[in-house]
């Protein structure tokens, strides 16, 4: 739009005249005076219709809430009585000599000026983009961008760079359940969504990346709850020749750079972070993401915490082996032979380090195992088959026996990590569309049914069963 000015720069304009385009946010009518508050991406401004204005009147009597506007007025200074010195833009005041209606809103189904605290979730879900103009909401997104924009331009400056992987790729064994998708071309065979880029990441590191990273986007077919849903946002990160101190140093220094440089109202209980041994916090916490917070009354208050030595596996309900994190881990340097041997297998601490906040885990990683034999013993601990080895793992294999550099990683969270940094208690609020509990999104009406046309092409022929 020509020669238009945002809000937030109506200050330096006083005494001109100038063009703004808005949304109405509140609309106030005082027998001859007619206020409106005025609303753009980048902040409110009061504005008012002097009752000599008759043209101005006459097109702002229908003008409500939530109407689109383009508004031409003079930035006036306001008389010193009428300051409002706290809020933005509380000493100026735009008066309005003309308005031209870019489109009219019919009545929102909720209000858009609270927090939104008082709407049923339901509700906000359904009309999100009505829910997402809210103070509350726009503050969470701009800030989540911020953050992103940080970790990008701190890992960028560290030589690190973005690449994407698939999203349509092979089963990665992370412990969930898969999403899948159907292929039309190669009939009956499926793909599924990645839970991670964790394989991808580890070939990048084969093919000479050295320090790669990504906001990436992973499906786990999981129960949704409040820290969950079946797509999250990972900070996904790996480097080749690095040790388990070089990946948590790394990370140690971004998470206080955010705090410091984009939330200084938050203090961080204790740097560097503790780091305690899986075994002590179960002992001491109960849990492997431990609240080591000292006040949990304090709001402001970020306690982070490095949680290491993880048992590699574990038993199953039936009595097998499992990993407990992920089965692409190097153990401890000392346990490596117990590895090769399949010795003392309960006892195997893993190179993994799980960082915990206030007793959420926001994030996890380990060193990797990168020389195929031990790869090959861990999965045969696992119980693969020889067969089920060299078909589900054998591209890592043989990757890896092509000279892989010794490399580590980690992956954050984002959404989590967000959550607790804007003050929210579910990562509902920092995503701009996510589903319900139920893993549905109201708004879009998905997971929907599909024309017959398109399960024939797939040659899809199913019976739901109940
Ligand atoms: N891929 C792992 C996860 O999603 C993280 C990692 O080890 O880098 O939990």
């Amino acid at each position: 739009m020509k020669n238009r000015i945002y809000i937030k720069d109506l200050s330096s304009h006083i005494d001109e005249e100038v063009t703004i385009a808005c949304f109405v946010d509140v609309r106030r009518d005082q027998g001859k005076l007619v206020f409106f508050d005025f609303r753009d991406m980048t902040g409110k401004v009061q504005g008012v219709i002097l009752p000599g204005s008759k043209d101005a009147h006459e097109v702002a009597t229908p003008v409500r809430t939530e109407w689109v506007l383009e508004v031409f007025g003079k930035v006036n200074k306001r008389p010193e009585r009428n300051v409002q010195a706290e809020k933005q833009n509380g000493d100026i005041e735009l008066e309005i000599l003309g308005i031209k209606i870019l489109n009219e809103a019919v009545t929102t189904p909720f209000d858009v000026s609270s927090d939104g605290r008082e709407i049923g979730e339901e509700n906000r879900m359904k009309y999100r983009f009505l829910d997402l103009r809210r103070d509350r909401m726009q503050k969470n997104i701009r800030m989540r961008h911020a953050v992103i924009k940080h970790v990008r331009d701190y890992l960028s400056n560290e030589g690190f760079i973005e690449v994407e992987t698939p999203i349509l790729t092979k089963s990665t064994p992370e412990g969930a359940r898969d999403f899948v998708v159907p292929s039309r071309v190669a009939q009956g065979k499926f793909y599924a969504l990645p839970q991670s880029p964790q394989q991808y990441k580890q070939l990048l590191m084969v093919a000479g990346v050295e320090k790669y990273f990504q906001v990436a986007r992973c499906m786990r077919d999981e129960d949704t709850r409040g820290d969950r849903q079946p797509e999250f946002t990972q900070l996904d990160m790996e480097l080749s020749f690095a040790e388990e101190n070089d990946v948590m140093a790394l990370n140690e220094a971004l998470l206080i750079e955010i705090v410091q440089k984009l939330y200084p109202e938050k203090k961080i209980q204790e740097i560097p972070f503790p780091r305690i041994s899986y075994k002590d916090s179960m002992e001491k916490y109960g849990t492997d993401r431990p609240d080591i917070r000292t006040d949990k009354t304090d709001p402001n208050l970020l306690a982070f915490c490095w949680v290491v030595d993880f048992p590699f596996f574990e038993k199953t309900d039936e009595g097998n082996w499992t990993f407990t994190h992920n089965p692409f881990s190097a153990p401890k340097p000392e346990f490596i032979e117990n590895i090769l041997e399949k010795n003392d297998i309960g006892n195997i601490l893993a190179t993994q380090y799980d960082i915990a906040l206030n007793g959420f885990e926001i994030g996890g990683g380990s060193i990797r195992n990168h020389k195929p034999e031990a790869l090959k013993k861990v999965l045969e601990i696992l119980g693969h088959s020889e067969e089920n080895i060299n078909e589900n793992f054998g591209h890592m294999l043989s990757a890896f026996s092509y000279g892989a550099p010794p490399h580590g990683g980690i992956a954050w969270g984002l959404d989590r990590l967000l959550m607790l940094l804007q003050g929210e208690d579910s990562i509902r609020e920092v995503i701009a569309f996510p589903k319900t509990g139920e893993g549905r999104d109201l708004m879009m009406d998905a997971p929907s049914v599909i024309e017959d046309k398109q399960l024939r092409e797939l040659g899809i022929n199913f019976k739901v069963q109940k």
